[in-house]
């Protein structure tokens, strides 16, 4: 049998003909550049966030960019944010000549630990940016009483993070911004590059929207340097039919982890390979990512790939070792369960098209792994 990590393929042949109409309505109307579908789906995005603004972008990586480009960051500044995530993040931070400050993770659900934030605070300090990995919600409560006391904003990463709540609110509604991606493998994803900024705050959606263009309005007049990065109409319309299918999704994947859950537990394998609890925060997980963590791992993911199953390290090397961040003066062993996670971690297929018999053999598959070794 073979399981890939995901299979787009699957949820395509659902909607085939509700995306090929949506694209065909784009090219027919000849309006590429923004217009009306753009705007349809920046609406039905805050509506499903729930934050009062969205601002449709050309990818997840520029809607960090323009939010942080919103706070004026600068090279002046500092911003405070996970090794542990994917590279975006800390990059943005980084090319607008900031320093990404690094809080290690909680090895619990490998989001940003809140109790190491405030000790990296200082008066360079911009912002910080929590990122909701694998679409779990990081401890926003305390992000935001931090922020409040020390004035400074919040940029979530909600990359993977659509639909994600925690404390019964939706995630990108909560900070200052929200930063969605459209990647095709995000659970929310387009057949190519996009993204949009949620924000409850007027004034920083009016700044992203001249932001995107260049900083100009009207047309033609700069008042601020800003970037061409607009979501594109064709991909815009694409989101917007899979947006109506994307809770169905999101139950199906979360029966997927439990499922595995339970199956874990069951068969004596929970502590062989560590798996994130389901739902802490007492929020909603979206399982953009189903992760195990296990202390061989390297071995458990060529067993897994022999017997054709998909997966994937998310992510093997933690920001603060990158070589491109050096001049920062990070070292091995600063962020200890960063660099644990990154050496122990690997995604599973939790796609919301797995079958039973896919699930099936890849717990049989890991369990035959443990029995034989
Ligand atoms: C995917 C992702 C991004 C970047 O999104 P793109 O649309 O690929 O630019 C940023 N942060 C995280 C955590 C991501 O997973």
């Amino acid at each position: 049998m073979k399981v890939p990590l995901l299979d787009l393929k699957a949820q395509y042949s659902e909607i085939k003909n509700e995306v090929g109409q949506a694209i065909t309505e784009v090219i027919e109307s000849q309006h590429f550049i923004m217009g009306p579908k753009v705007k349809q789906l920046e609406d039905e995005i805050a509506g499903y966030v729930q934050a009062k603004h969205a601002i449709g972008v050309a990818s997840g990586t520029d809607a960090i960019l323009l939010s942080l480009m919103a706070l004026d960051v600068g090279s002046e500044d500092e911003v405070i944010t996970t090794p542990y995530t994917f590279f975006a993040t800390a990059g943005c931070i980084a090319r607008l000549g900031a320093k990404p400050v690094f809080v290690d993770i909680e090895p619990r659900n490998y989001n940003i630990d809140p109790t190491l934030i405030e000790e990296k605070i200082t008066k360079r300090t911009k912002a910080i940016v929590p990122v909701h990995l694998y679409g779990q919600a990081a401890e926003m409560d305390s992000i935001l009483e931090l922020a409040k006391k020390y004035d400074v904003a919040v940029v979530e990463d909600a990359a993977q993070a659509i639909g994600t709540e925690y404390k019964g609110k939706r995630v990108g509604s909560i900070g200052d911004f929200g930063c969605f991606s459209f990647f095709p493998s995000k659970n929310l994803g387009g057949y190519g590059d996009g993204g949009i900024v949620t924000t409850n705050d007027d004034a920083y959606a009016d700044k992203l929207r001249v932001l995107r263009v260049h900083g100009s309005r009207p047309k033609y007049y700069h008042e601020i340097v800003g970037c061409n990065s607009r979501l594109d109409a064709i991909q815009a319309a694409i989101v917007s039919v899979k947006l109506k299918y994307l809770d169905a999704w999101t139950t199906k994947r979360r029966e997927n982890a439990c499922w595995y859950n339970d199956a874990f537990n069951k068969l004596g394998l929970a502590d062989r390979v560590l798996i994130t609890p389901h739902e802490s925060n007492d929020g909603r997980h979206i399982y953009n990512q189903y992760v195990l963590r296990a202390k061989d791992r390297d071995k458990l993911m060529q067993h897994l790939k022999d017997n054709g199953i998909g997966v994937e390290i998310y992510y093997p090397r933690p920001m603060h070792l990158q070589g491109c961040f050096k001049s920062f003066g990070y070292g091995e062993g600063d962020f200890i369960n960063s660099e644990d996670a990154a050496n122990e971690t690997l995604a599973i297929p939790v796609y919301p098209e797995l079958t039973d018999k896919q699930r099936q053999y890849i717990v049989d598959t890991i369990l035959k792994y443990y029995k034989d070794s």
